[in-house]
């Protein structure tokens, strides 16, 4: 089973997706902040993480940041950056941090799991 972890401090967001992981069988652990996310893509070793950029106390890009810099966190889990935020700058920066994809909310659902199955399948 891969293991999936949803980092969003907004809760609705965090039901939906949790809820669409769990019925196509993925193992999923949830943050509502970046300092538990990190601790749990410690702990549970997902395969992906999906990331909001905007989150309190560490924010999307510092844990992009951290996950490629420091060897504790290997191998390293694929990243999907979910951000309301708009600006092709942060496509960009996100990528440069280290994400493996960034899909804009408000999202549909059928994109964020096409792009999961192209990741980790
Ligand atoms: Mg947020």
């Amino acid at each position: 089973m891969k293991k999936i972890v949803v980092a969003d401090d907004d809760r609705s967001i965090v039901k939906i997706l949790s809820a669409l992981l769990k019925h196509e069988n993925y193992q999923v652990k949830t943050a509502p902040e970046g300092a538990s996310a990190l601790k749990y893509i410690k702990e549970f070793k997902p395969d992906l993480v999906i990331l909001d950029i905007m989150m309190p106390i560490i924010d999307g890009y510092h844990i992009c940041k951290i996950l490629s810099e420091d060897t504790q966190y290997e191998p390293v889990p694929k990243i999907i950056v979910l951000t309301a935020r708009k600006e092709e700058w942060d496509r960009r920066i996100s990528s440069f941090a280290g994400a493996d994809a960034f899909i804009q909310k408000p999202f549909n659902t059928t994109d964020v799991l096409s792009k999961i199955k192209e990741l980790i399948g």
